[in-house]
């Protein structure tokens, strides 16, 4: 539901098993009698892989209902969320019914928000199965759509009922989608915790086999970097200071999203953030005096897909960060390392300095 006191965001629950998943759900859910019904919202991906795995051990009497979409950012669309307005509505589901969303962090935030607007708001539950959306999208109560082609430009603070996080899920999960959940990691680490950049700067393929068999440093990998992402939301859910935090790589990652999505030629969110924390530790060097800038690029370029640029002009990217909501007077504000595990936010910064930053990976 939509909130405006987010002074008790609870913290994700971890569950060992598929089955433990569900029965936290009937738990959580008084096993059922207070609920007119269940409907999952799944991508097309999410709805093959994971929903039977969630419907082999579904304990409530009726079987949820279900809204599947096609996969991608696309999903995010305002267009498309109206049109899933209107599909709860002729699915029957009213203010008792309970949304859950299934899937990555493109069906997490679209989830959260059809549920906040949805008759004033029905509840919901979030299942990520991505490793984005279980250290990152998931946590935090933030959800978001993409009107005009502008990222998450439209959107609400509001809490679910339940974050339920089984990493078994992510055995299915493609390699590409990895990177993308290791990039938030990597900012995780970079602005709060030295111990977690160390733990998880090691060998990528090792990092890599452990996500994918999802296992026990897997975990503790991603219990860390929820543990990271939840203490910082807590501490500033609307975003008045310490949350912006999270910001870093994502003023440029944003601006790369958006003209790639432009382009036709969608990328994905880890892709572009990691490129947007290897221009924003160019300028974290000039303006806080971050001195392991070379030692912490390698270990972002080694996850790094080249991107192809084509078209794109580093003038088509600075009009999408003037379109960003941070901007502030003139001039961007960004939130900088100023040694590993330790971050600013509102650093001050010109387009010229900021051009210059690109330049050096264009
Ligand atoms: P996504 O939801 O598109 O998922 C990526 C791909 O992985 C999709 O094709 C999906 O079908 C597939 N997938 C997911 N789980 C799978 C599984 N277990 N097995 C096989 N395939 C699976 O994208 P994402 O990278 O998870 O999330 C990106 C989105 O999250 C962006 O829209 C971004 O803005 C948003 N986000 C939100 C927040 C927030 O605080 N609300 C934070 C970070 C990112």
């Amino acid at each position: 539901m939509f909130i405006q006191d987010q002074t008790a965001i609870s913290p994700p629950e971890f569950s060992d098993s598929i089955g433990e998943l569900c029965e936290l759900l009937y738990r959580r859910f008084s096993e059922g009698r207070d609920v007119s019904s269940f409907v999952v919202l799944a991508d097309e991906h999410t709805a093959l892989l994971c929903l039977p795995l969630l419907l082999e051990h579904w304990k409530f009497p009726e079987p949820p209902l279900l809204i599947q979409q096609p996969a991608g950012e696309g999903g995010k669309d305002w267009a498309n969320a109206s049109k899933l307005l209107v599909r709860l509505s002729q699915l029957g589901v009213d203010r008792s019914s309970v949304l859950i969303a299934l899937g990555g962090g493109v069906t997490t935030d679209l989830g959260g928000f059809l549920a906040s607007v949805y008759m004033r708001g029905i509840r919901f539950v979030l299942l990520p199965t991505s490793l984005l959306a279980m250290v990152d999208a998931s946590i935090g109560s933030k959800s978001g759509l993409d009107v005009g082609g502008a990222k998450n430009l439209a959107g609400l603070f509001c809490r679910p009922e339940l974050i339920g996080i089984w990493p078994g899920f992510l055995k299915t999960l493609p390699e590409s989608e990895v990177q993308q959940g290791v990039a938030e990691m990597l900012k995780h680490a970079l602005i709060a915790s030295k111990a977690h950049w160390e733990s998880l700067s090691v060998a990528k393929q090792k990092v890599m086999s452990e996500f994918l068999k999802a296992g026990p440093d897997a975990l503790a990998w991603i219990r860390e970097s929820a543990r990271i992402k939840h203490e910082i939301v807590l501490a500033d859910p609307l975003e008045h200071g310490r949350r912006a935090l999270l910001n870093f790589g994502h003023t440029v990652g944003h601006a790369v999203e958006s003209a790639f999505m432009e382009a036709s030629k969608p990328i994905g969110h880890g892709q572009a953030v990691l490129f947007g924390m290897r221009v924003e530790l160019i300028l974290a060097e000039s303006l806080t005096g971050f001195d392991r800038g070379r030692e912490v690029d390698a270990v972002l370029s080694d996850w790094s897909e080249p991107l192809d640029l084509g078209s794109i002009s580093i003038d088509r990217l600075l009009h999408w960060m003037r379109f960003d909501k941070k901007r502030l007077r003139g001039s961007l504000k960004f939130s900088l390392p100023v040694n590993i595990g330790e971050a600013i936010s509102g650093v001050e910064c010109s387009e010229l300095e900021l051009r210059s930053a690109l330049e050096r990976l264009w």
